[in-house]
């Protein structure tokens, strides 16, 4: 019979059905080559943003629950069943599902529409939403996303939907479709949800479950319904295109002359509706043949409104967001990832006690000059072992230093890849090891 403490340290171990423990699914630990993956695109990515003018904003996990479902909208699938939701002492919190919203909660807070400077902020959090995972599809994954503000005109539309288009490029990513749209504004919209929902009513009893229930309140969602049997019914609606007022269409054709000026090409789709309620005007999405069944690059559109829905005035606004898992998706199906260089200038081989202590503070020197130093701290190894570790790593360097070396005051530079060996002195060794380095790079 297992002791107490032992069963307990069994089930710490073990998932309910035995197995080892695992992360949740739909969630992923990020590492090694994958690592060196992701990090060199947030490099590119924040380059572009940086050129553009945005500043980077980070906003809490949590938020309260009201930020989405006040915003987001209660017709949507993010907060119908994919809001991931903790109680704690009365409050009732979200784990972000999108960031939008919660910027928007951050700006009405420290009142950053007010201020004269800064108007474009840039943000990459994890975003959690119950979905079903597959590829492409998860319950934990990353988004870079855009927020321009307090700017209502058609160029800060190009604008944004160009800075997306640059990310893709810089990381030579062109295999997507633009397609875009006008969702009206509160004067025109009234008369597009009349003409859709006219054209809908009779159909009705042919859409699907889901589209029935979003017919009265949200019916443009209907739209966006990824059902055959729905979008053979919607493929064939009214343009809404014409229900657009005077300023929409406007807007709609300035952006559109905009985009040819910079030469970007664009679908204009009419079933472009995005999943969220706060969008208004103008609606865009990426989509990229490298993807498969999750085609979605990345999406946006302006969300004039959104304040209102916190109670506040509103005020101009646009922005996107973008998926970064999919991003290492469509790049890895082009095969397009630098080799990285992930390997340590030096390896410091010690052979014996004193070699160790001779080397530890050289390998901590050479650390703080910026230099990537390995160091073997098993003196009492042989030099093969410890060569063979040396390439493993793929230093670059190795420096080794035995009895005899330190009775000649040597040590014995070995150039990996050349198979070549030179004696250095031990006076001056840090200055000489830095110009050397400094001279391969
Ligand atoms: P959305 O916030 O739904 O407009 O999504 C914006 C972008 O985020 C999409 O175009 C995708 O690239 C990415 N994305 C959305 N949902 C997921 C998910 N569940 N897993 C991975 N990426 C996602």
């Amino acid at each position: 019979m297992p002791s107490r403490l032992g069963s307990i340290g069994f089930q710490w171990y073990s998932s309910p059905f035995g197995g080892i423990l695992k992360a949740v699914r739909g969630m992923h630990d990020i590492f090694g080559s994958e690592m060196a993956k992701w990090k060199w695109i947030e490099t590119q990515v924040r380059s572009v943003f940086e050129t553009f003018g945005y500043q980077e904003i980070r906003t809490p996990v949590l938020e309260n629950v009201e930020v989405f479902s006040k915003t987001v909208g209660d017709e949507t699938d993010i907060v119908e069943k994919q809001m991931y939701q903790v109680t704690k002492e009365n409050e009732s919190l979200v784990l972000r599902p999108e960031g939008t919203a919660g910027f928007m909660r951050a700006v009405l807070e420290h009142q950053l529409h007010r201020e004269p400077s800064i108007q474009k902020y840039f943000y990459y959090l994890p975003m959690f939403r119950h979905e079903r995972p597959q590829k492409g599809r998860l319950r934990q994954f990353h988004q870079f996303g855009a927020e321009f503000i307090n700017d209502s005109s058609p160029e800060a539309d190009a604008d944004v939907i160009a800075l997306l288009d640059a990310i893709y490029r810089k990381l030579g990513i062109t295999e997507y479709d633009i397609r875009i749209n006008s969702l009206g504004c509160l004067e025109c919209r009234p008369q597009m949800k009349e003409t859709l929902t006219g054209f809908l009513r009779p159909a009705l009893p042919n859409l699907c479950e889901q589209c029935q229930k979003r017919f009265e309140r949200a019916p443009f969602r209907i739209l966006d319904c990824k059902r055959e049997s729905c979008r053979e019914i919607t493929a064939k609606g009214p343009s809404l295109s014409s229900c657009l007022c005077t300023k929409c269409q406007t807007h709609h054709t300035q952006l559109k002359k905009r985009l040819e000026e910079a030469q970007i090409p664009f679908i204009d789709d009419p079933s472009i509706v995005r999943g969220l309620d706060y969008y208004s005007s103008t609606a865009f999405e990426f989509t990229s043949s490298l993807l498969g069944a999750q085609s979605a690059l990345g999406g946006g559109g302006r969300y004039d409104q959104l304040a209102e829905r916190f109670g506040e005035k509103p005020f101009p606004a646009v922005g996107f967001a973008l998926g970064m898992e999919r991003l290492v998706i469509a790049l890895e199906a082009k095969n397009a990832f630098p080799q990285p260089h992930l390997f340590p200038k030096l390896y410091l081989a010690p052979l014996g006690e004193r070699a160790l202590d001779i080397l530890f503070p050289l390998s901590l020197q050479l650390r703080r000059a910026g230099v990537w130093t390995e160091i073997s701290y098993e003196s009492q190894k042989s030099l093969k072992a410890q060569l063979k570790h040396a390439n493993r790593l793929q230093a670059h360097f190795s420096l080794i230093l035995g009895e005899d070396e330190i009775g000649k005051k040597v040590a014995l530079l070995k150039d990996m890849a050349a198979q070549t060996q030179t004696e250095i002195p031990l006076e001056g060794i840090y200055e000489n090891l830095l110009n050397k380095v400094n001279r391969e790079n």
